[in-house]
């Protein structure tokens, strides 16, 4: 494993090289959404998963700017990082702080293999902003827990081994967020049934799912009973101030400045337009903004604080931001987004204008982040 944050940096980034060398890799934006297992094993061979973790869980012991910066480096090249995703960036966590010993023991190893993957079930039918009012439910047993309910807009759960789901155990006399607690849910049993939702470019990445007397064991719960409130919103603080927030179209965005520098136009001018050196200045300037926000706020996670605010500002501007690009590039590029050859620019600038409404949404909205904004500011 190489030293420095230099060095990582480096060997990430012949990692993405030899694989796309190769073939078996072809660099997208929204790259975090994309399910590849095979790169994620490679991955967990090379030490890029679990990384901030013990040893003895099958970590590395790096710190969390180590960890930043390979994340940074797979999402800035648009490598398919989507599978370990959800598992690597929160599901571990809450398992390492608050999971049982046999839970940390069991999964937090296969994780950091890349062989282990994990689901959020936190939105339902009725209730996706408002997450107090989940109807979900887990009810005590001789043996565990009996789990009834849905979840919705479930990312991955078709490939995953296991959901956090965050469900009602307190009876009608526990208050909205009191009665909440998370627990694992392990997929592949009897009584779970995960439908597909199909998005608008007609792709299966979100699901339905039916939870009919399903088995949990106790051991399986995350934190204490009652604490899932709680714990839903330290693992959104994870969720809401990653790169992820916004490099998800960078890939698109170096890709279109490549294909602008080489063209025709630019080479006899010998340079760009000022307006259009003006946009390219203004997106980077951005994204040097937010990159500084994240990985201030990654040192405020290593810290054990809970940056909820902070956090959902740089949803906030991040999502926006990455949404913007694709939007920016059609006064930018000579030509129309089109899909076709998954490898051109005009299919990949295509693709990204049809996931680009979901980036605002997922996560949590912009109304809902900027309500708690508002509140941490005192203006509610
Ligand atoms: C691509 C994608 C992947 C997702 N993956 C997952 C996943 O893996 N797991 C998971 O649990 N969820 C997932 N979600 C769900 C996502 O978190 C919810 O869609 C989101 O939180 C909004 O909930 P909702 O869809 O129920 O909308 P609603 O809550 O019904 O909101 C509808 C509209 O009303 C606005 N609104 C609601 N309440 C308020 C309020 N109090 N003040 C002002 N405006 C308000 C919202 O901003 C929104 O514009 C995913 C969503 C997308 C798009």
């Amino acid at each position: 494993m190489p030293k420095t944050e230099g060095e990582l940096r480096a060997s990430v980034r012949e990692l993405v090289r030899q694989e796309v060398e190769a073939g078996r890799i072809i660099p997208q934006s929204n790259s975090w959404s994309i399910h590849d297992a095979a790169f994620s094993r490679r991955l967990g061979q090379a030490g890029f998963l679990g990384m901030t973790w013990p040893r003895r869980y099958g970590g590395h012991e790096r710190s969390t700017l180590e960890r930043y910066v390979v994340v940074e480096e797979l999402l800035a090249a648009g490598a398919p990082v989507g599978a370990h995703w959800v598992a690597d960036r929160q599901s571990g966590y809450q398992i390492l702080h608050h999971g049982s010993e046999r839970a940390r023991a069991e999964i937090l190893p296969r994780i950091a293999a890349g062989e282990c993957f994990f689901g959020i079930g936190m939105s339902e039918p009725d209730s996706g902003s408002d997450l107090a009012a989940v109807r979900s439910r887990a009810r005590k047993t001789a043996d565990g827990w009996r789990i009834s309910g849905s979840k919705i807009w479930t990312s991955g759960a078709h490939h995953a081994h296991y959901l956090i789901a965050l469900l009602r155990t307190g009876g009608p006399e526990a208050q909205r967020q009191g009665g909440l607690t998370q627990f694992i849910i392990d997929t592949r049993q009897s009584g779970i049934e995960i439908r597909p939702i199909y998005n608008l470019y007609g792709g299966h990445d979100f699901n339905q799912i039916t939870f009919d007397d399903c088995w949990v064991p106790d051991d399986m719960m995350i934190g204490e009973e009652g604490s899932g409130w709680d714990r839903v919103t330290g693992e959104l603080a994870f969720e809401r101030s990653g790169p992820d927030r916004f490099l998800t179209t960078f890939p698109l965005l170096t890709k279109a400045l490549t294909a602008l520098s080489d063209s025709a136009q630019c080479a006899q001018a010998g340079q760009l337009a000022d307006q259009d050196a003006a946009q390219i200045g203004r997106m980077l300037s951005h994204l040097m903004a937010l990159r500084t926000m994240s990985g201030s706020i990654a040192g405020m996670l290593e810290q054990g604080e809970q940056p909820l605010v902070e956090a959902a500002l740089v949803k906030d501007l991040g999502t926006a931001f990455e949404r913007e690009i694709p939007e920016r590039l059609r006064s930018l590029l000579p030509l129309e987004a089109m899909l076709g050859d998954e490898r051109s620019l005009a299919h990949q600038w295509g693709m990204t204008m049809l996931q680009a409404p979901s980036f605002t949404l997922r996560g949590g909205t912009r109304e809902i982040l900027r309500g708690m904004i508002a509140r941490g500011l005192g203006l509610r």
